[in-house]
């Protein structure tokens, strides 16, 4: 623990400390919600709490500082609870054991709740320093950003008077960040009737695996594959070519996952399977090496399988097929105010057979509100045209990057003065806070910074040291520097 303490800046890593000796699981945040009111309590700082449990704590100005606008700077207090299976933890009870290894802390076989407890530090240490000058500060601290979101998404209008915000819940010293993405999910289900498997037929099972899968929003636009679109368009070929029916289908999982693997069995007549093999080699190798260069080790396989017990009906699978073909995946539009940002794309995701029916998972993303909304009713109408039943969650909304924003060209003029260097302006095609608070404060004017964390969510969590210094002294400069109301 005493090596945590001599590091710089002292006030941050006295409170990160603190803040690693209280346990705070996402939606199990009792404990530190106490530990910041008790904090509260004792600088004699005005604090209150709101029903979902976010906590703000407010600080007036600074002597000569009264007319500056109003800053809320903020973190959430949750943290992911990930341990190695050798550590024995109890995260609602035991302390994160942190400690220095040369340039990190890093924490003993669990996660290190850096995200985002060294943003809750840097609040409380501006909170207690005499000696940073700043207008009225408010700093809010959210529950549960890491399983749901849950703090942003119940925040209620008028809990903080602040116009600009700072989210403390960056992971890339030297980046600031503008913008995120919203999100939403579609649902479409086929119902299906069981039919008995045609006389003189055989049973294949096409297998595709091998892809590199990744992230939905992060990694949309790497041109991996897909393993449903890739099993599809065997599907839909032997459908049109051979009448094969099909049996079962199954790929993918998570809805935020690029699927990897995807299998389906069939039914052929066994007249036409030496045909049908050959089709399959000419396809397959034409998809191999469409995508080699992103996915070298894709495989796809087909196997004769005993016979199913049943096979679906025939429009029924016909609208599956054609639907998986018609159906968009992968990055939509670019963003025109941020080159490279990917600004809408969509993920399909999963494709999974129960005994009734067949139910397909996609995402989409958008850091437009109106370019959430197209890509959405595309994907919908697809599955619509192919008669499914066709269901849409709420969803959440994104951050539009606004390169012209005061606190931005603030932050960039403080980092250049500071260290010689412009920073890096970002934005990301996922989902943050950010785009929650401006639901209900649509006049916010906000970036997001923090220092360099890696490994975040798993027991590899690090945090660099000297980027905490760096990043510290850059959020007191613009504290100093917020124009006046
Ligand atoms: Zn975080």
């Amino acid at each position: 623990m005493s090596d945590i303490l001599n590091l710089q800046p002292k006030n941050v890593w006295k409170y990160f400390y603190q803040i690693t000796q209280v346990p705070r699981p996402s939606k199990k945040e009792e404990k530190i919600i106490k530990f910041l009111l008790d904090f509260a309590k004792e600088h004699n700082l005005e604090a209150k709490r709101d029903q979902a449990g976010n906590v703000l704590i407010k600080k007036p100005a600074t002597p000569g500082m009264e007319n500056k606008k109003t800053v809320v700077l903020q973190s959430h207090m949750d943290m992911v609870c990930e341990a190695n299976k050798d550590t024995k933890i109890d995260f609602d009870n035991d302390p994160i054991v942190a400690y220095v290894d040369s340039e990190w802390v890093k924490a003993r076989g669990t996660t290190l709740g850096a995200d985002d407890g060294i943003g809750m530090a840097a609040q409380m240490a501006i909170l207690t320093d005499p000696s940073v000058q700043h207008g009225p500060i408010e700093c809010l601290f959210t529950v549960d950003e890491e399983t749901g979101l849950t703090g942003a998404f119940e925040l209620e209008p008028g809990f903080f008077e602040g116009t600009i915000l700072l989210n403390l819940d960056s992971e890339d010293e030297g980046e600031i960040f503008i913008g995120c993405a919203g999100g939403i999910d579609t649902t479409a289900y086929f119902k299906f009737t069981k039919e008995a498997v045609p006389a003189k037929s055989c049973a294949f099972k096409i297998t595709v695996n091998g892809l590199k899968g990744g992230h939905s929003g992060d990694e949309i636009h790497k041109g991996y594959g897909n393993s449903n679109k890739i099993a599809n368009r065997f599907l839909f070929l032997f459908t049109k070519k051979y009448n094969i029916r099909l049996s079962n289908f199954d790929g993918g999982n998570k809805r935020n996952a690029i699927p990897r693997e995807a299998e389906f069995v069939f039914t052929v007549a066994e007249t036409d399977k030496e045909n049908l093999i050959k089709d399959f080699e000419t396809l397959k190798n034409q998809i191999i090496k469409e995508i080699e260069i992103t996915e070298p080790n894709l495989n796809i396989q087909i196997e004769k399988v005993s016979l199913p017990e049943f096979i679906i009906d025939k429009n029924t699978q016909k609208n599956l097929t054609y639907s998986l073909y018609a159906c968009p995946h992968g990055v939509h539009a670019w963003s025109t105010t941020m080159p490279g940002l990917v600004e809408t794309s969509t993920n399909l995701a999963a494709v999974k057979f129960n005994d009734v029916k067949i139910t397909i998972t996609t995402s989409q993303r958008s850091s437009l509100e109106s370019g959430k909304t197209d890509i959405n009713n595309m994907v919908k109408a697809v599955f619509e045209l192919a008669e499914a039943e066709v269901e849409s969650g709420d969803g959440y909304p994104g951050w539009a990057p606004n390169p012209k924003s005061e606190i931005l060209e603030i932050a960039s003029a403080s980092y250049e003065r500071l260290f010689g260097k412009k920073p890096a302006i970002r934005a990301i095609h996922a989902g943050l806070e950010c785009g929650l608070f401006l639901e209900k404060y649509p006049y916010l004017d906000m970036i997001s910074f923090g220092p360099t964390l890696r490994g975040v969510h798993s027991p590899d969590e690090r945090i660099e040291i000297k980027t905490v210094e760096m990043w510290y002294k850059h959020l007191v400069d613009i504290l100093k520097n917020i124009p006046n109301k």
